[in-house]
């Protein structure tokens, strides 16, 4: 499968009718919601429940079936990961009735949308203009239209790829790479890239929620400080997806294999002192967009890997201040965000040439590296 994502632009009254399908979809969910207040109610027993709905509100046979379906699917869908979630020993409330303004989207599956000619056409909708970026390949079997918080209207597209062969993987094409503050990914070829925390984007974005807390709640003037607060944090959230998916591009182009370590976000923002910049990174983002762009991607456990010498496996602790890894055993120094991608890369894929002759040729493979420390001196490559 593949998703893409089209913008729309729905005239005036298209956007009436979208917003109306919207609605009708919530009206629906919370008529489930309220239906599995009486016990555990599959996918079967809530579309049983949708047909009888029907026959009470003969309304709802203007809409389109199969999108109606599709919020059994959804709410089935949500009440599974809250199991699972439960099963896992989280604490989980139960599902809530959406408010207004809270249910933004509609799904068209298997039939009733048409994509063509700068055109989306919906069964009982309509042609809507579409801004077709680039060119789908696949057979198209489901239509995700949303409205963002900001008010712009989006449609993802799920595509199915011809069945195609498996992908030839080159190991020598591999990459540890190693996610940071400082630095947002440091790979174990030396190829750093420097964390754009938006923390500057941010300051508006408190204003304007001061200006928010200053206003009556749901006044008129409330509304419009809520809507330019919404439009801002959406430009910040595109600018990071778009950082994301500019990285994770270069990384699928050069490499076939990309080794990460398995992260622990709700651990690590609940005990680091950065928190906030770690939101603020997402590199879970990151490494969704590389995942499925990549030939393989592999996540392997972090122990070890920023304490370890990557030359000796001596294990030489630091703090997070010390940004050197010297290791007193080899004489090894390099930046402590490189040490760990080598590390990383190292526990998929032992290099060759350390297991021939490791200190002999460490040497010149060091020296090929741009900027390697060695007892203190700074050496680079020609
Ligand atoms: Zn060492």
């Amino acid at each position: 499968m593949r998703n893409y994502k089209f913008r729309l632009y729905p005239t005036v009254s298209q956007e009436d009718v979208l917003v109306n399908n919207i609605n009708v979809c919530r009206w629906v969910y919370n008529k489930f919601i309220d239906y599995s207040k009486k016990g555990s109610v599959s996918q079967f027993d809530l579309q049983d429940y949708l047909m009888e709905l029907k026959q009470q509100e003969s309304w709802l046979y203007n809409y389109h079936s199969k999108m109606l379906q599709m919020v059994c699917v959804q709410m089935s869908g949500s009440q599974k990961t809250l199991k699972s979630l439960r099963e896992n020993g989280r604490k989980t409330g139960s599902l809530r009735f959406a408010r207004y303004g809270e249910y933004r989207t509609f799904i068209y599956n298997q039939s009733g949308y048409k994509l063509e000619n700068g055109k989306l056409t919906l069964s009982k909708i309509g042609d809507i203009k579409i801004k077709q970026h680039r060119t789908i390949h696949g057979k198209i079997k489901q239509v995700i239209i949303t409205k963002t918080k900001s008010g712009k209207w989006y449609c993802s597209v799920s595509c199915e790829l011809d069945k195609t062969q498996p992908p030839i993987i080159n190991f020598k094409k591999s990459v540890g790479i190693d996610v940071g503050i400082k630095n947002f990914a440091y790979d174990s070829d030396v190829f750093v890239e420097p964390n754009p925390l938006n923390l500057k984007l941010l300051k508006p974005l408190v204003r304007m929620q001061k200006k928010m807390a200053r206003r009556k709640y749901g006044s008129n003037n409330y509304l419009k400080a809520k809507k330019w607060y919404q439009i801002m944090h959406e430009r910040i959230a595109n600018r990071r997806k778009d950082f994301h998916h500019k990285l994770s591009t270069i990384y699928a182009r050069k490499y076939d294999v990309i080794v990460v370590e398995k992260l622990n976000l709700i651990g690590m923002v609940k005990n680091h002192h950065l928190a906030r910049n770690i939101l603020d990174s997402g590199w879970n983002g990151f490494l969704q967009k590389s995942e499925y762009k990549t030939k393989m991607l592999i996540k392997v456990d972090p122990r070890n890997t920023s304490v370890e010498c990557s030359e000796c496996k001596t294990k030489v602790p630091k703090t997070l201040a010390i940004r050197i890894h010297s290791c007193p055993q080899c004489g090894l120094e390099i930046d402590r965000d490189h040490d760990a991608s080598i590390n990383i890369l190292h526990k998929v894929i032992p290099s060759e040439r350390r297991e021939s002759t490791p200190v002999e040729i460490s040497k010149r493979s060091m020296a090929q590296e741009s900027h390697v420390f060695r007892h203190g001196q700074f050496t680079l490559s020609a």
